[in-house]
């Protein structure tokens, strides 16, 4: 047996590593696998090379606990290590790897996405002692033990082992038992393991057998079969022209089970100047759940990296579900370095062209299925043209608004059709949108019957939208129809006639200033078409916009303050012009004016916490006098 010294700068560095990892303790588990994929795939390389002439069929990887000896061990079946190359790579170079990796990253705590590039040594974040068994490819080598106690000494030593490969065995440390769980090392496969393209064994499984001469009631025949945890040829690496829509559902299904089926998706294959591949999947946005758990997962070279993906992704596109591959991304670097890395900018430039690309050519050759699918794509598509100018670019031919008809336009075609009915003096061409069309009926039909086209814009991000197009476009604002009286929602110059008499405009202005207790630049008396309301609330565009602001920021429920709002009241309709004008009793005046104001905030929704029972309880009290 040989001993010998680790030659290391700090005296003992295991316990540092211990400590400095100990949040993400796990990865020691990726690590481990990540070399016996790393040594199998040499031997597969060697012997298409014809440099190793044994058989390298059915080649796999093994992972086994032993609760009696607390020990969790890796076998593969690649390459090996003679004992000149343990002491060279395991002494040597993994312990400076680890060393260096120290010295760079000890300031960046947990910000080093993944860990990679501590390797080996991340055993020792488990384990008491580590024995590494190996037998090298090379012809005559003997099989040898290397074993650490997470101390600078190692020995190494004859040992016994007949095939070609390596065993890890970690002896788990006292106060990590939860390594020596079965479920809790399946559930680490399954996270880090996937879909690594080497088979990898834990434990295993009963599956069901077909017997043919089985009798009618016999007990249902298991068969004992290892338990493979990845699927060694994920969809991602397949070619494109493979595959069918099912193989892509199927996929989705396996990455996040139980999940609604997604809209569409993009296979992203891309060899320079980076290598990245993956699949990216829109889902349905409505439940919003599900959009937000499951997230995209990042890989390099089928090893499971994080789903944390902020910087690779842009923002907006983070709301897609999928998986990205690329061993150009940098993962042994800190968050903040990452995005100023050449490459990852690179990289999410080519995805965010390819998602625009996509919408384009879904856009293209199925414009029916496309606009049948707006709802939820114009979410990314919205997002993503409000904050990025470069995605704004690419997709603004491609983005809908669709009007209370349910018809859909490009913007480009929406303009047009305004044009010639809703520009203003000012020659802005004015789009009117509801929130919602049934809560906001009575305007919708009076501005429809005005002539005017209304848009529904009706998602939370439509408010942010709507700005962004004003920005872009030139002379083009948009208005809620109930910003203004229908006459004004598109300002023109023409004035048309009220047949109120001058006096007759100032008796209504007292008695609604007073019933109502407002000032008087909140109340007009507007000559509106006759079929319109008596009296209307009307909230300007503006304040409306900045209270929807105010309110998506501290997340408040709406009330309705009325100081920002203007009641007007129609001097065309007959129940002002003939009825209220002519009403004798001063109570009654006053009982009709609330009844018709109640009408308005009927109109408006603006209940205020009441309930609508005591509201037209309330109102029809008012009538009936
Ligand atoms: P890295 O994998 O980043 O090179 P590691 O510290 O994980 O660093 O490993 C150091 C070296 O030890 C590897 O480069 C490899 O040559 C060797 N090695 C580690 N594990 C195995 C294994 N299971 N089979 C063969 N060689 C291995």
């Amino acid at each position: 047996m040989e001993k010998g010294q680790i030659s290391v700068q700090s005296e003992n560095i295991f316990p540092i590593i211990k400590q400095y990892l100990y949040s993400d303790q796990e990865i020691f588990l990726r690590e481990l696998i990540s070399n016996a994929v790393d040594a199998t795939q040499k031997l597969n390389t060697l012997a298409r090379k014809g440099e190793f002439t044994g058989s390298v069929e059915g080649l796999k990887i093994e992972v086994k606990l032993d609760t009696d000896k607390k020990t969790l061990t890796i076998s593969d079946q690649g390459i090996g290590m003679t004992g000149e190359e343990m002491k060279k790579y395991l002494n040597q170079l993994a312990l400076s790897s680890a060393n260096d990796f120290l010295e760079k990253y000890k300031d960046e705590g947990s910000g080093i996405i993944g860990h990679f590039g501590l390797g080996f040594y991340s055993a020792f974040m488990v384990a008491k002692k580590v024995d590494v068994v190996s037998k090298s490819w090379k012809e005559g080598s003997e099989a040898v033990k290397w074993s650490c106690e997470g101390d600078p000494s190692y020995e190494l030593e004859e040992a016994t082992r007949d095939e070609i490969g390596t065993d890890v065995i970690l002896h788990i440390n006292d106060e990590d038992e939860e390594y020596l769980q079965e479920s809790r090392i399946e559930e680490l496969l399954t996270k880090y393991c996937k879909f690594l393209p080497i088979p990898i064994e834990f434990g295993t499984k009963e599956i069901p057998v077909q017997d043919s001469d089985e009798e009618e009631d016999a007990e249902p025949k298991t068969e004992t079969v290892p338990n493979q945890i990845n699927n060694t040829h994920p969809l991602w690496k397949k070619n494109p022209t493979d595959l069918s829509d099912e193989d892509y559902l199927n996929f989705y299904d396996e990455l996040y089970p139980y999940s609604e089926k997604p809209l569409f998706w993009i296979h992203l294959n891309i060899d320079f100047p980076f290598h990245l591949t993956g699949i990216l999947y829109f889902p349905k946005i409505n439940n919003q759940l599900e959009v937000q758990k499951n997230k995209i997962q990042l890989y390099s070279n089928q090893v499971y990296v994080t789903d944390e993906v902020k910087e690779i992704v842009p923002e907006f596109l983070t709301l897609l579900h999928g998986v990205i591959d690329s061993p150009d991304i940098p993962l042994n670097v800190s968050r903040s370095s990452l995005q100023s890395d050449r490459n990852v900018k690179k990289i999410t430039g080519y995805i965010t062209k390819k998602v625009a690309e996509k919408l384009k050519e879904l856009f293209n050759q199925d414009r029916e299925s496309y606009e049948s699918k707006w709802k939820d794509i114009g979410v990314f598509v919205k997002y993503g043209m409000i904050s990025e100018d470069k995605f704004y670019d690419r997709s603004k031919d491609i983005a809908l608004v669709k009007n209370t008809e349910e018809k859909y336009f490009t913007l480009e075609e929406y303009f047009e059709k305004i044009k010639e009915n809703q520009t203003d003096k000012n020659d802005v061409k004015v789009a009117i949108y509801t929130f919602d069309s049934e809560v906001q009926d009575s305007y919708v039909t009076d501005a429809v019957e005005y002539g005017y086209d209304v848009l529904v814009l009706d998602q939370v991000l439509d408010n942010h939208f709507v700005q962004t197009l004003e920005h872009k476009w030139d002379n083009v604002r948009f208005v809620r129809v109930d910003s203004e009286t229908v006459d004004r929602l598109v300002s023109k110059d023409e004035e048309s006639e009220t047949s109120l008499s001058e006096k007759e405009t100032e008796k209504l202005k007292k008695l609604f200033t007073e019933v109502l207790s407002i000032n008087d630049n909140q109340f007009e008396i507007r000559p509106l078409p006759a079929e319109s309301a008596p009296v209307q609330i009307v909230k300007p565009e503006f304040m409306r916009r900045m209270e929807d602001m105010q309110r998506l920021q501290s997340g408040q429920v709406p009330t309705h303050n009325l100081g920002m709002y203007q009641v007007i009241v129609n001097g065309n309709h007959p129940l002002i012009s003939q009825k209220l004008i002519n009403m004798r009793s001063e109570e009654k005046k006053q009982d009709f004016t609330k009844y018709l104001y109640n009408l308005a905030l009927l109109n408006q929704n603006m209940l205020n916490g009441k309930s609508l029972t005591d509201f037209v309880k309330q109102s029809l009290n008012y009538a009936s006098n």
